[in-house]
């Protein structure tokens, strides 16, 4: 008789997945103004949401903190990728601390809008999911009347002083289908209200998005790697178990439940934006060694893009160069 039979499993890699160019862009400017200045460096909150990148920079010599109370006088502190609210930048101007700023250049975007529809006199809305850092340093951007929305529902309740001069922003993570029912939601309600020119959500959580749209299409378990704390990641969860594919958020391959893998053919792998590419190798790696399987690439579109550092680390040598 020959060999038993054993079935192969099929696992699909979500192309793009893992980086944008906004955390490569922070992990850098950590790197380097480690490089520059030395130990300790501050940095104001998880400079990206992903422990493992935090675990590694903390090593490095940087000192993570959520305020800038933690933070001593003189010290140089770095602004996390999710961007801060005016009142932190006058407070770090006070204390006389050296700042560099990770924020994502598509989140200063964001707050371009906000302050340029302020200054005009609009009413502002966020859509945005409450407490997330990006939500807190965009609405600290001005410093009253700036209503935050999550939901359709939320539209429906919302109690504007000035219902001809409104104008919306969004956080950059949102789930692209939710965000568009949200928006839809208030041009019925404000017929009128001005939104940005381009969209706000993000290309990298767009991209992200679409590609697990393709691998539901392909497998019976998606696997999305991720902090429980970031937005993207979240969002790609809910929108595999949205397009009927079981999902799990997990850190590492250290949270798969041998379980979750009775009866699957084909596996879907994506990691959210903060998510490091070691991280997928490690629990494609972790499949191989519990039955054969055979890994394939699934691209929707090439990313390409690439953000500038700040001027003063430029001069530095990339690291690992
Ligand atoms: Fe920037 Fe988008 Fe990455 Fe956030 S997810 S850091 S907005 S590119």
């Amino acid at each position: 008789s020959g060999p038993k039979e054993t079935s192969l499993m099929k696992i699909y890699l979500a192309n793009p997945r893992g980086f944008c160019a906004g955390v490569d862009r922070a992990i850098d400017i950590v790197d380097l103004t480690l490089k520059k200045y030395g130990a300790p460096i501050y940095v104001r909150h998880e400079i990206v949401h992903s422990r493992h990148v935090v675990n590694s920079l903390r090593q490095k010599g940087a000192v993570f903190v959520e305020e800038l109370n933690e933070v001593p006088d003189e010290a140089i502190v770095i602004f996390s990728a999710h961007g801060v609210a005016k009142e932190v930048w006058r407070e770090a101007n006070r204390r006389g601390l050296k700042v560099i700023d990770a924020t994502c250049p598509l989140v200063i975007k964001v707050h371009n809008e906000v302050n340029r529809d302020y200054t005009q006199g609009y009413e502002l809305i966020l859509i945005g999911h409450a407490g997330h850092p990006e939500v807190i340093g965009t609405l600290g951007q001005i410093p009253d009347k700036f209503h935050l929305v999550s939901s359709v529902d939320d539209v429906e309740r919302l109690q504007v002083e000035n219902s001809v001069h409104l104008s919306y922003v969004t956080q950059t993570t949102l789930s692209v289908d939710e965000c568009r029912d949200i928006v839809a939601a208030l041009n019925r309600r404000f017929p009128g209200i001005k939104g940005p020119h381009q969209e706000d959500i993000c290309y990298a959580t767009q991209n992200r998005q679409n590609a697990v749209k393709a691998l539901s299409k392909l497998v019976d378990l998606i696997l999305v790697i991720g902090s429980p704390n970031s937005s993207n990641s979240n969002r790609l969860r809910e929108l595999g178990e949205d397009c009927g594919i079981t999902s799990y958020l997990i850190d590492s391959w250290q949270d798969i439940n041998p379980e979750w893998l009775n009866g699957v053919q084909a596996v879907g792998i994506t990691a959210g934006a903060s998510a490091p590419e070691v991280l997928v190798s490690e629990v494609v790696d972790f499949l191989k060694r519990y039955g054969p399987a055979e890994v394939e690439d699934l691209t929707v579109i090439e990313e390409d893009v690439e953000f500038q550092l700040p001027r003063e680390l430029v001069s530095i040598e990339p690291v690992g160069a």
